[in-house]
Parts: structure tokens; C-alpha cells; sequence
């Protein structure tokens, strides 16, 4: 007997809903620039060299307990000869505050002796060369780029991954898909300064715990619900029933 019984059509291939189009994300970022126009790190550095240690150093750590380990650190180590001359002991030393010190004090050490070795002790500049560098990763990489050179990226930390992910504006699952996503939908004049604003913005405003959405200047574009209320309404008002 002949099927003619039209085929089953293809399940399609679900893809995220677009929530953000350029005109929503330029929206967005000059919310976020309004406060800060020049928004910079906020972990100490004096060059190059001494950036990529201070980013190595802040995984899993706070920008200040980085700062204040740093602060004595590069008074004493701020080039590889120097820091060499420190060797793993003495840089440990200086880090034993800052979360998994023993291993980055390792990568410090390591990461100046490349650097002496393959490139004349000069920091490289491109994301590949980074990337070799002992502790450096793609994060890592990403912020030396942009802070020291210049370049455009957007490195996605903790705080970006929350709040792309939250707001809608570059929703993923990994950090990569979440840098992918940024890249796409940050306009050209805003992605200097991206990395910084998204950051700012989670570890200030849209925290891990409790987004402080009564005050959050993006809360009219963001997709996340519930909002949460100002707290002295609440505490006015008392609980509901
Ligand atoms: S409205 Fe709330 S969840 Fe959305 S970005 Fe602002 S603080 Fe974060």
C-alpha cells in the first residue's frame, strides 16, 4: 500500500527568545554610564605586568583583599626580575589573605619567568600570547586586553555572567556563551566600557543574594521577576498576610 501521509514536519530547533535589540541594549549601557562615564578597574596596578598579577591574584577574591595584599607585594616585586628575586616563598608571603594563595603565588612565580624568557619581560598583547602565560586564563586575558591595551573585549566574571544572564541581555549558560552573546548585542560605543558597567552594577546593585532592584537604574529594561521591593516600604507597610 502506497504512504502517501505527509511526513512528520522537523521538530524545529527551539532558540532563545531575543529580549534585547540594539536600541533596548543602548538603552541599557547609558543608564549604566550615566554614573560612572569613565569606568576603570578597581583592583591597584601600575603597569602592564603588575595588572596581570593583580587580575591572576583576584580570582575568587575581593578587588580590596587583592588590593591590600598588592599594595606591600608590588612596593617590593612590581617588574618579573623583581618578583623572581621575591621566588615562591616571598610571594606567598605577601598573598597568604587571598584565597588559593598557594597555587597563585606558583603562577606568579611561573608567569614572570615566561615572560622573561619568550618575551623580553614585556606583557604581550595579544590573546593568544596571554593565554600561555601560567594563571591566565580567558577571563584574565580579556580584562588585561581591554584595561592596558585598549581593546574592546568584555570579560565575563561572576557579576557579568549574573547580570546578563538576569537581565536578558546576553543570557547563557557558560561564560563563553555569555561573552558571545555580550559581544553581539553591545553596541560599538559601549564596549570599552561594558566589561566595567556590567561589573560595577552586579557587585553593587544586582548582588548574588538580593538584587537591590528599587534602586537599579536598568530595573525598567531588566526581564528578572520578581523585583524586589525597597525594604523601607516593606518595613512600613509590615508583612503581608
Ligand atoms: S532590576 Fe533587579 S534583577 Fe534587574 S538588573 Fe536591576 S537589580 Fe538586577
Amino acid at each position: 500500500m502506497p504512504n502517501d501521509a505527509p511526513s512528520k514536519p522537523k521538530p524545529r530547533k527551539k532558540r532563545a527568545p531575543r529580549t534585547f535589540g540594539p536600541e533596548k541594549a543602548h538603552a541599557l549601557y547609558a543608564a549604566l554610564a550615566k554614573d560612572r562615564p569613565e569606568p576603570r578597574t578597581e583592583l591597584n596596578f601600575t603597569s602592564p605586568y603588575t595588572l596581570v598579577v593583580a587580575v591572576a591574584l583576584s580570582a575568587q577574591a575581593t578587588d580590596v583583599g587583592v588590593n591590600k595584599a598588592t599594595a606591600k607585594l608590588f612596593s617590593v616585586a612590581d617588574t618579573p626580575e623583581k618578583m623572581l628575586a621575591l621566588g615562591e616563598e616571598g610571594v606567598a608571603g605577601y598573598i597568604r589573605t587571598i584565597g588559593l594563595w598557594r597555587n597563585k603565588a606558583k603562577n606568579v612565580i611561573a608567569l614572570s619567568q615566561m615572560l622573561l624568557d619568550e618575551f623580553g619581560g614585556v606583557v604581550p598583547e595579544t590573546r593568544d600570547e596571554l593565554e600561555r602565560l601560567p594563571g591566565v586564563g580567558r577571563k584574565t586575558a580579556n580584562v588585561v586586553l581591554n584595561e592596558a591595551f585598549g581593546v574592546p573585549t568584555i570579560a565575563v566574571d561572576t557579576h557579568v555572567f549574573r547580570v546578563a544572564n538576569r537581565t536578558g541581555l546576553a543570557p547563557g549558560k557558560t561564560p563563553e556563551q555569555v561573552e558571545a552573546g555580550l559581544e553581539r548585542a553591545t553596541p560599538v560605543e559601549y564596549k570599552q566600557g561594558a566589561h566595567h558597567w556590567l561589573i560595577l552594577h552586579g557587585r553593587y546593585v544586582c548582588k548574588a543574594q538580593t538584587p537591590e532592584c528599587w534602586h537599579c537604574a536598568i530595573a525598567d529594561l531588566c526581564r528578572h521577576k520578581p523585583k524586589t521591593p525597597d525594604p523601607a516600604t516593606v518595613s512600613r507597610l509590615g508583612p503581608r498576610r
